[in-house]
């Protein structure tokens, strides 16, 4: 047995609903002239959005307290990047306590796509994903960051200092 459904007025009929549906525009783009405080969007770049301090945006290398990078190039970051946008170049530490650190390490940012990823998979907390999500630039090459755009950008006022204590670390054998 097979039914068939007759088709509602509404549904037969569409100009009423999309004539609704244009009133409700036009009533909100007169309301929206008359009252722009009230309007739901921001008129970015003049007006920005504050996100919250879990906000996954710009990359930080973390900084010990003497101010030397947290980071001891073991490539967990860049083995689970899905995007494949990070590329560290080790070298062994003069320090025996300190297996191994960077000299080189740099996030191409066009390719990231801001999964998190590599703030998750790093053990010694020497990468942080911040509120910062604004990346303009003219030139393409300010689209590689490196370790001095990473750790030591202006905004971050010398670098920013892991919770995580070195000694904390040692004793936990990372
Ligand atoms: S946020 Fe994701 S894509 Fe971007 S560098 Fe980290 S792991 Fe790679
Ligand atoms: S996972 Fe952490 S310690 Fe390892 S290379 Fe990446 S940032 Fe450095």
């Amino acid at each position: 047995m097979s039914i068939v459904k007759r088709q509602q007025i509404e549904t037969k009929w569409y100009l009423p609903a999309i004539l609704a549906g244009m009133g409700l525009t036009f009533k909100k783009l007169l309301k929206n002239l008359i009252a722009p405080r009230g309007m739901q969007t921001l008129n970015y770049p003049e007006e920005k959005y504050n996100y919250g301090p879990r906000f996954k945006g710009n990359h930080v290398l973390t900084v010990k307290k003497d101010g030397s990078l947290r980071c001891t190039a073991c490539m967990l970051c860049a083995t689970n990047c899905p995007a494949q946008c990070i590329r560290i170049i080790a070298a062994e530490h003069e320090d025996p306590l300190v297996e191994k650190y960077p000299i080189n390490y740099e996030i191409d940012i066009l390719r990231c796509i801001f999964c998190g990823f590599c703030e998750e998979a790093c053990p010694v907390d020497a990468i942080r994903m911040g509120p910062e999500w604004q990346t303009p630039a003219l030139n393409g090459g300010r689209f590689n960051y490196d370790i001095s755009y990473l750790a030591y950008r202006a905004n971050l006022k010398g670098g920013i200092q892991s919770k995580v204590d070195d000694q904390e670390r040692h004793r936990a054998g990372i």
